[in-house]
Parts: structure tokens; C-alpha cells; sequence
């Protein structure tokens, strides 16, 4: 999942088009000067080539960090390096009029290939990314939910992991839009998933699952676990504000309600139960999280 909004996403998805473009034409140069034994470029025969090349330059430099550090992205590195060295050996080899062996040119094409595939890989990412999420939060939105929940719940019935979910909800967040206006509420409405997202782990996944409630998953975390997770993200949100009114802070507070993915019972019955633990928490004054019991089929505190 890409931390980042879905402007700027799009303005990546734009440059890797652009950076794929100018591979392409690299290519075709490369294959022309050696087809017809043409005067090699020089960048293409120094050391970081692959640094030089208008591929390289948007790889190495116009990256933001959020896609930098994705793993979509780091697996180009090594394929795109390896390509260029592979590259400049056929050069070299063109530049004595020697002809390549077959050997050569072919570890060159498959390197190619490896790349050209992880490429691929990054931009259908991104697609996928930016097609998956609510572009007013970030959040993913439903689409993909209950087949991201079930892919889990399998885990979880083969006994390879415990799977907690967690449903938030803004409480009387009806009175800030009244209050502040619609416009407001957008602000409050993202920077809180902005900042539940921030404080999760990286394979926990927030789903915007009606107007102002978003369902968690939190594989491998049990329920006592979950709810100690929760529990310090609900506190903290909304210190420091997240939107001012002028210069008055508005005030948020948000309710979580928590259940496990169960072996026994099916994905939708799951929500049904953090749902009632959330309506539970609501009950109790809001600004709270309530776990469901499911041996005693109750919301807990
Ligand atoms: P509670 O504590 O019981 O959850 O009270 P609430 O006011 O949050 O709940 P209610 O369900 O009555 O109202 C939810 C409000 O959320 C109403 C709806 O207009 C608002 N809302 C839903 N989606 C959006 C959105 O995308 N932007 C804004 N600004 N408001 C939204
Ligand atoms: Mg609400
Ligand atoms: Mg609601």
C-alpha cells in the first residue's frame, strides 16, 4: 500500500510512464548503434551507467520516499543495474567489430526481460493502488474488502494466523460538519485516517467501509493485542487537533469496536460482531473501544 495521496500517486504513475518511454528508446538506440556498428554513447560504457541513462536519473532522483522504499520499486534496482552492466559488455565487445556471441546477447535480452517485468510490476501497483482507494481519505475502498477479509479468514481456519478487525467510527460527527461546514469535515474526516494509517504496521490495511467508518484488519495480532494497538492509537488521535476552526483547535474523539476473524463462522459475521461491539462502545459515552467475546457472545471492555 502506497502512503500517499492520490495526486501525487498519480503524478508518480505519470513520470514512470515517461521513465518506461525513454527506457524504450535507450533500447532501440542501443540495438541501432550496435546493428549498425555506430559510435557507442559514453555514459553507456561508465561504471554507473545505469545512474546515467533518463531511466536511471528518475530512479535515482525524482522518486518520492513513500514509493522509494516500496518493495515494487527497490526490485528494480538490482535487475536495471545488472541490465546496463550486460549493456556495455556488448558494447565493448561491438566496439572491436568482434561479432557478440549468441551467450552474451542472450543474458542480456532475459535481463532485459527480468526487468521489463518488474517494471510492469511498480505500475500495475500503482494502477491498482489508485483504482483500490477512496481518493478523499487514502483508505482502500470496498471493493476488494470482503476478498482481502477471506483471504485471510482461510489463514486463519488452517491455523496459520489469528486475524483481528477493528471498526472506527467518528463520534457526533454529524455536529462537526453542522457545526463547521462540509468542507471541515473533509479535513477532520482524512487526517484522521491519515493518521490511523501512520500508526499502523505496514501490512495492516484501513478500508473505508461506510461514510465515517473504516474496518481495520490486523493479521497475526490476537485480540488482546489488537486492543492494546487501538487503544493507543484512539488516544492519541485528535492531540495535536487535527483541523482548526480560525485558531480553535476542533475537537475529535472516535470509537473502535473489535472482533477476531473466526475459524467457525464467515467473514460477514465477523463485521456483524465488531459492529456490535462499536455500537457498544457508543452506548458507553463514545470515545472508547469494545472487543467482541465470542465464547460469551457479548461486547467486552
Ligand atoms: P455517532 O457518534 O453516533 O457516530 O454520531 P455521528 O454524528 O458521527 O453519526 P451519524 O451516523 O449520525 O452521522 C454521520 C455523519 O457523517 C453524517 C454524514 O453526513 C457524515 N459523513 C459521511 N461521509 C462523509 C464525508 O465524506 N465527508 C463529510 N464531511 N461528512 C461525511
Ligand atoms: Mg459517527
Ligand atoms: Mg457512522
Amino acid at each position: 500500500m502506497f502512503k500517499l495521496d492520490e495526486a501525487k500517486l498519480q503524478a508518480v504513475l505519470k513520470q514512470l510512464h515517461q521513465a518506461i518511454y525513454n527506457h524504450e528508446r535507450w533500447h532501440n538506440d542501443l540495438i541501432r548503434t550496435i546493428i549498425c556498428q555506430q559510435p557507442h554513447d559514453h555514459h553507456d560504457m561508465a561504471k554507473d551507467a545505469h545512474r546515467r541513462c533518463r531511466f536511471g536519473q528518475w530512479y535515482y532522483n525524482d522518486v518520492p520516499t513513500e514509493v522509494r522504499d516500496h518493495q515494487a520499486f527497490l526490485a528494480i534496482r538490482t535487475e536495471h543495474k545488472h541490465m546496463h552492466q550486460l549493456a556495455t559488455q556488448l558494447l565493448a565487445t561491438a566496439a572491436t567489430k568482434a561479432a557478440i556471441a549468441p551467450h552474451d546477447y542472450d543474458a542480456f535480452a532475459n535481463a532485459l526481460d527480468r526487468l521489463r517485468l518488474e517494471i510492469q510490476t511498480l505500475s500495475r501497483e500503482i494502477e491498482e493502488s489508485l483504482y483500490n482507494h477512496d481518493p478523499l481519505t487514502g483508505a482502500l475502498n470496498r471493493i476488494g474488502m470482503l476478498t482481502s477479509l477471506r483471504a485471510l479468514h482461510e489463514l486463519v481456519k488452517r491455523q496459520v494466523q489469528q486475524c483481528c478487525i477493528a471498526i472506527m467510527d467518528l463520534d457526533h460527527f454529524k455536529v462537526i460538519n453542522d457545526s463547521y461546514g462540509h468542507a471541515v469535515g473533509d479535513k477532520v474526516l482524512s487526517a484522521s485516517v491519515r493518521y490511523l494509517m501512520d500508526h499502523l504496521r505496514p501490512y495492516d490495511k484501513v478500508f473505508r467501509y461506510g461514510g465515517e467508518e473504516f474496518l481495520i484488519s490486523l493479521p497475526s495480532t490476537d485480540l488482546k493485542a489488537g486492543h492494546t494497538m487501538i487503544e493507543r492509537i484512539r488516544e492519541e488521535l485528535g492531540k495535536p487537533p487535527l483541523a482548526f476552526h480560525g485558531s480553535k483547535p476542533i475537537p475529535l474523539t472516535v470509537s473502535f469496536g473489535l472482533a477476531m476473524l473466526d475459524p467457525e463462522v464467515n467473514v460477514e459475521e465477523t463485521i456483524r460482531r465488531a459492529d456490535k461491539a462499536l455500537y457498544a462502545a457508543k452506548s458507553a459515552g463514545r470515545n472508547c473501544s469494545r472487543k467482541w467475546d465470542a465464547v460469551n457472545s457479548t461486547p467486552l471492555a
